[in-house]
């Protein structure tokens, strides 16, 4: 012993955050997993193919540190120059990177009261003052609510959970009354069905908006991410990236996610198949008296008053299928159900009829 004398001192630095808490990753493997909105298809061929082909020597160098190839595959792809996107590792550190790039006013960045719980988390976590707005009584967001002096805005279009998305008319609305500050529309589930804000970068200099590759191309564990903005914006996030970790997205994966981009009859051809499951399944849902939103996610969002949707998560889990429930006013009697293949959905419904049935609730 040296007779330092440790005090304890440091405790008194260190930061305590409530973190985000993602749903369980668990690998259990008779588990029908509908928790975390993954997609219930594999990647591309292409990506398998390219996986296969990428040369591992190719690890000992580090990656270009501006995604360069990804960026310009992503551009042509959406029809706007490299310079207006930026790519990430998850759309979770590009939207981190976008509220710490972006929300740097006192006034607090406006949310909605029932949306992505990382939003507030972000905010804590890098001290930006947040507040939350209340979404309608049928969960709607209401464009006016946002016209107030504010330090950012956030919508995720369709917002999660509720899978519920809105139009161009409201995405304009919120950009006109809110000249001033960044709009950051979150588009992770967009692609399966939503109006999409990407062509609006042009009009408005002050528009983020972030996809990923995790639910529509089935690579959440490739983590990749990216964003569209003005060349403005997106330079403002290079510097913000390379002042933090220059090096976020590897080399593997961004051959992977080149391959994904360019198989697009693929890419259409899962979406279609979660789509046409997604509606088959709120139908089915409904004739069980269940009250289902419109959702234009990979995802349902249910509730049924005379069900309590803890009892029922508990049940479903304790069968080995797994759904997400949130602790959380106004949604505590509602559960969010990840579109799976058709046999997983068969056998959820299965599932809830016999708990209904047996239990005559
Ligand atoms: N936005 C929303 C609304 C999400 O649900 C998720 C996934 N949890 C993300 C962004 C981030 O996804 P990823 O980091 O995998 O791109």
């Amino acid at each position: 012993m040296t007779g330092i004398k440790d005090d304890g001192a440091w405790r008194e630095n260190l930061l305590r955050i409530a973190p985000y808490v993602p749903g369980e990753q668990k690998e259990t493997p008779t588990l029908i997993k509908l928790n975390t909105n993954e997609n219930p298809y594999p990647p591309s061929p292409a990506v398998t193919e390219a996986i296969r082909a990428f040369h591992v020597d190719a690890l000992r160098r580090y990656p270009v540190v501006d995604a360069g190839a990804l960026r310009r595959t992503l551009a042509d792809y959406c029809g706007v120059s490299a310079q207006e996107v930026f790519v990430g590792n998850g759309s979770d550190e590009v939207l981190a990177l976008a509220f710490k790039t972006c929300f740097n006013s006192e006034k607090p960045v406006l949310f909605p009261d029932i949306t992505y719980s990382f939003f507030p988390v972000w905010c804590r976590f890098f001290g930006i003052p947040f507040e939350e707005i209340p979404l309608s009584d049928s969960f709607r967001i209401e464009a006016r609510a946002y016209a107030v002096p504010n330090g950012g805005v956030v919508i995720a279009n369709p917002n999660a959970p509720t899978g519920l998305g809105e139009g161009k008319d409201f995405v304009e609305s919120l950009l006109e009354a809110n000249r001033d500050s960044v709009v950051i529309i979150d588009e992770a589930y967009g692609a399966f069905g939503a109006y999409s804000a990407v062509p609006l970068i042009r009009k408005y200099d002050n528009l983020l908006v972030s996809q990923t590759f995790s639910k529509s191309r089935s690579l959440a564990g490739l983590r990749l991410g990216f964003c569209f903005g003005s060349a403005e914006l997106i330079a403002a996030l290079d510097d913000a990236k390379n002042a933090f970790n220059s090096y976020t997205v590897s080399n593997l994966a961004l051959e992977a996610g080149k391959a994904a981009v360019a198989d697009d009859a693929y890419f259409r051809e899962q979406l279609a198949k979660v789509v046409r499951t997604r509606d088959k399944t709120a139908q089915a849902l409904r004739g069980m008296g269940f009250t289902v939103t419109e959702s234009l996610a990979n995802f349902l969002f249910v509730t049924r008053a005379e069900t309590s949707a803890r009892a029922l998560y508990a049940y479903l889990k304790e069968h080995n299928i797994l759904v997400r429930h949130f602790d959380r006013p106004r949604i505590e009697n509602f559960l969010r159900i990840t579109v799976g293949t058709d046999g997983d959905m068969d056998a959820l419904l299965g599932k809830i009829s016999e708990y209904t049935d047996k239990r005559g609730v």
